[in-house]
C-alpha cells in the first residue's frame, strides 16, 4: 500500500477530455491498496482569465486583495468538482474537498498566502472510506475562514505540504513538460531535461523565475524530505526527481541550468540624502506592506552633496502596492524623483559548483554582450549570479547565455 499525492496543473485539466485522461491514467496506474489524494489546478488558462474579468470592474485588482481570493479560488473549485464527478462517471469513489476542509491553514496575506499548519484529518478520513480525495489546490483559509491563495503556482506547494502532512510516500507534479530543464524549455533551444536536482538548486532555479516549480513547494519538500517527481501528464516517461543529494552520474556542466523572469519590476528612488536609516525606512516600509524586495543597489551618486540613489526590483504584481508605498516615502525623504520601470527582465545562472570560480561571471556577461544586451543591474548568492537587462530580446539572451554554458551537439 503506498499513500500518494498527485498534482496536476492547468494545462493537465483544461478540457473535461483531459480531465478523463487523466482520471484514466491514475487509475491504470493505481495498484488495489493504493491510496490517492489529487491535487489540482483550475481549468487552462482560468486564473488569468478571472484576473482579467477582475480587471473589468478596476483597473487594480490587486487593490482588493481580499476580494481577488475570493474569485479566484473558484477557479479550483471548479477543477475539483468536474474531475471528482469524472472519476464517480468511471464508477470509482471520490470526494472533491476545497483547501480549507482539506484543513490547510494559512495567513491573512491574500494572493499570496503562507501556510501556517495543515491538519488533514478530513483527507485521511476520506480516503480511509475507500475514495480517491481530489483537494483544490493553491487555497486555503485565515483563522477568520477568509478564502487566502498562495501566490501564482501555489498548487505545487498545496501538494507537495499535503504529502508532508500526510506522510506520503511520493508526492508526483505533473505538468505539460518532461521534467525540470536546464532553461525553459519553451524559450531555449538546447535545454536538456535532468534526472534528478537537489532541492537547494531546484528552490534557486524557482526563485529566479523557473515556473515549473512555485519556490514554496521545494522548500516544503526539503522541510519534510520528500523527494518530488516532476513529470509529463501527457507521457509515462520518467521526469525529474528533486531531492537532497545527487545519487546518479550525470554530464557535469560548469553550472546546472539558465532561469529567466520577466515578471519585473524596477523602482529608483532618486536623490535621497546618504545618512543611517534612510535604507531602513524604505524597506521597513515595504516589508511592512507586504512586498517581496529582490535585487538591491545603492549607488554612491554624489559624494559632496551626500546624495544617493536607491534602486531595487519587485514582483509586477506587487506594483500597485510598492508604488503606493514608495511614493509616500520618497516624499518623506524628499527624493528629488521615482522612476519605474516595468519592461525589465532578470535572467540568472545557477549551480552550486560555481562558488569561488569568477570565469563563470564573466562567461555569462561575456555571452550577454555578443547579443548586444545592457546589464541594468547584477546581483549574486552563493549559487546563482542574475543580471538584470532591459530591452534586446529575452530570449536571444536567455539562449546565448545556454549555449556558453551548454554547448549545443552537432
Ligand atoms: P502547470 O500548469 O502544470 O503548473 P506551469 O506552466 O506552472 O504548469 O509550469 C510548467 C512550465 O514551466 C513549462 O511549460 C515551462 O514553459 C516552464 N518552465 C520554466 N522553466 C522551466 C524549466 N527550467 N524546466 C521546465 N519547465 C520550465
Ligand atoms: N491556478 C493557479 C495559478 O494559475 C495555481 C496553480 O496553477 O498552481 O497560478
Ligand atoms: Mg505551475
Amino acid at each position: 500500500m503506498a499513500l500518494i499525492v498527485k498534482k496536476f496543473g492547468g494545462s493537465s485539466v483544461a478540457t473535461p477530455e483531459k480531465m478523463l485522461n487523466v482520471a484514466k491514467r491514475v487509475l491504470e496506474e493505481k495498484k488495489p491498496d493504493d491510496k490517492i489524494v489529487m491535487v489540482v489546478s483550475a481549468m487552462g488558462d482560468t486564473t488569468d482569465e478571472l484576473i482579467e474579468l477582475a480587471k473589468g470592474v478596476t483597473k487594480e485588482p490587486y487593490k482588493y486583495a481580499r476580494e481577488m481570493d475570493m474569485l479566484l479560488t473558484t477557479g479550483e473549485q471548479v477543477s475539483i468538482a468536474l474531475l471528482a464527478m469524472t472519476f464517480k462517471e468511471l464508477g470509482e469513489k471520490a470526494v472533491s474537498l476545497t483547501g480549507i476542509m482539506a484543513g490547510m491553514k494559512t495567513d491573512s496575506a491574500y494572493t499570496k498566502g503562507r501556510i501556517l499548519d495543515i491538519t488533514p484529518a478530513r483527507v485521511q478520513e476520506e480516503l480511509n472510506k475507500g475514495n480517491i480525495v481530489v483537494v483544490a489546490g493553491f487555497q486555503g483559509s485565515d483563522k477568520y475562514g477568509n478564502p487566502v491563495t498562495l501566490g501564482r503556482g501555489g498548487s505545487d506547494t498545496s501538494a507537495v505540504a499535503l504529502a508532508g502532512a500526510l506522510g506520503a510516500d511520493t508526492c508526483e507534479i505533473y505538468t505539460d513538460v518532461e521534467g525540470v530543464f536546464s532553461a525553459d524549455p519553451r524559450v531555449a533551444k538546447g535545454a536538456r531535461k535532468m534526472n534528478e536536482i537537489t532541492y537547494s538548486e531546484m528552490l534557486e532555479m524557482a526563485r529566479l523565475g523557473a515556473g515549473v516549480m512555485q519556490p514554496r513547494s521545494v522548500e516544503m519538500g526539503q522541510v519534510y524530505k520528500i523527494p518530488i517527481h516532476v513529470r509529463s501528464t501527457f507521457s509515462k516517461n520518467t521526469g525529474t526527481i528533486i531531492r537532497e543529494d545527487y545519487t546518479m552520474e550525470e554530464k557535469s556542466f560548469s553550472i546546472r541550468g539558465v532561469a529567466h523572469d520577466e515578471d519585473v519590476t524596477k523602482v529608483a528612488i532618486l536623490g535621497i540624502a546618504d545618512t543611517p536609516g534612510v535604507a531602513h525606512k524604505i524597506f521597513d516600509a515595504l516589508a511592512k506592506a507586504n512586498v517581496d524586495v529582490d535585487m538591491i543597489v545603492q549607488s554612491m551618486r554624489n559624494i559632496e552633496k551626500n546624495i544617493t540613489d536607491m534602486v531595487f526590483t519587485v514582483a509586477n504584481t506587487d506594483l500597485v502596492k510598492a508604488k503606493e508605498v514608495v511614493e509616500k516615502v520618497a516624499g518623506e525623504l524628499n527624493a528629488s524623483k521615482v522612476l519605474i520601470e516595468e519592461n525589465v527582465t532578470k535572467i540568472s545562472i545557477v549551480g552550486a559548483g560555481m562558488l569561488g570560480s569568477p570565469g563563470i561571471a564573466a562567461r555569462m556577461f561575456g555571452a550577454l554582450a555578443k547579443t548586444g544586451v545592457n546589464i541594468e543591474i547584477i546581483s549574486t548568492s552563493e549559487i546563482s549570479i542574475s543580471c538584470l537587462i532591459k530591452g534586446g530580446s529575452v530570449k536571444e539572451a536567455v539562449n546565448a547565455i545556454h549555449d556558453e554554458f551548454f554547448p549545443r551537439e552537432g
